[in-house]
């Protein structure tokens, strides 16, 4: 593989063993949020669960997915993508965020997140609930509405809970929408499932447009029928990727505010994450991961397995962009499938 400047390479446990030294994520160096230049894609954490609807503890997500990620290696053995190797990554630590105070959090994430995007840096968000995505759209949409694909038990499209509170974990993209930080007609939701309220969310979405693929028609199509078609909807302008850790099913992934039983298998989720490999990806997140309901650890270790092929096609975007092509490992032979 090309030599890049170790600067931005992950620690290697050839050399220093996993359970040593400061649990960065996926063991990469720590750069500060206020000084991204030469960094070209950065993690960072959103520890905020405040607008969480029911079962809190995603504020715990990041510190949980940073330490399950120092078990990632650095080449993907089924897609042979060299990551680290592709773009220049760091992880840049937590926003600074206010529990007590979803508006001033909003602006406080947007505001660091934008900081990232000025510096030149792609960011791929760990949640946190998923509100957080939404300063990272407004941070990044700023020439125009992004295309989306998401992957979630839930539409996440709703107008309001409570008696009309329009920012919860449950509303972002209804909010993303009516503020035109994502094109309708470029939006695609994979593996909604479970009970829900009165279906206004779907039909929100039938009117304006966004594809929504329930777990069943994914079953029936499976993921390559399902991503063929999510690529054509997402096209070659400029998308987000947003994975919430409940579209696994929560007998593999219980740590989670708001599980949904018939979910994706793991494999599954990585089949869907690498079909998005070419896609113009210009952000990402995996959300949601709740320490609290996690005893074993499998969900961040899930979480942290999930965003190394999100971590894949990212780069592999962030590589295009700069006009250089992914670094691929030669030494792994080509999966037949
Ligand atoms: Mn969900
Ligand atoms: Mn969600």
């Amino acid at each position: 593989m090309i030599p890049v400047d170790p600067a931005y390479l992950p620690v290697s446990a050839l050399e220093v063993p996993r359970f040593a030294g400061i649990a960065s994520l996926m063991r990469l160096p720590i750069r500060h949020l206020d000084s991204p230049e030469g960094a070209e894609l950065g993690f960072f954490g959103v520890p905020f669960d405040g607008a969480t609807t029911n079962r809190p503890g995603a504020r715990h997500g990041p510190r949980a997915l940073r330490d399950a990620s120092t078990m990632i290696r650095m080449v993907n053995q089924a897609t042979r993508a060299a990551p680290f190797h592709t773009a220049r990554c760091a992880d840049f630590g937590d926003a600074t965020v206010n529990l007590t105070d979803i508006a001033q959090t909003l602006g406080l994430v947007e505001a660091q997140c934008a900081r990232l995007k000025a510096g030149g840096v792609v960011p791929v968000m760990l949640g946190g609930d998923h509100l957080m995505t939404l300063p990272v759209l407004r941070a990044l949409a700023k020439d125009g509405p992004l295309g989306f694909v998401l992957f979630d038990a839930h539409t996440d499209l709703f107008d309001g809970y409570f008696g009309g509170v329009k920012y919860t974990h449950g509303t972002p993209f209804r909010r993303a929408v009516e503020e035109g930080l994502l094109d309708p007609e470029r939006m695609v939701m994979v593996g909604i499932r479970g009970t829900t309220y009165d279906g206004e969310d779907r039909a929100f979405a039938a009117e304006s447009g966004i594809r929504i693929i329930p777990i069943e028609e994914f079953r029936a199509r499976g993921p390559e029928g399902v991503m063929a078609e999510a690529r054509e909807i997402l096209g070659d302008r400029p998308a987000y990727l947003s994975f919430d850790i409940d579209g696994i099913d929560p007998a593999l992934a219980p740590g989670t505010g708001t599980p949904e039983i018939g979910g994706f298998s793991t494999f599954e989720a990585q089949q869907l994450v690498r079909a998005l490999d070419g896609a113009n990806i210009v952000g990402s997140d995996l959300v949601e991961v709740a320490p609290p309901f996690d005893p074993s650890g499998t969900t961040a270790w899930i979480g942290a397995s999930i965003l190394f092929e999100i971590l894949c096609v990212t780069a592999t975007a962030t590589a295009r962009a700069h006009g250089r092509a992914p670094v691929i490992c030669d030494a792994i032979p080509e999966a037949t499938s």
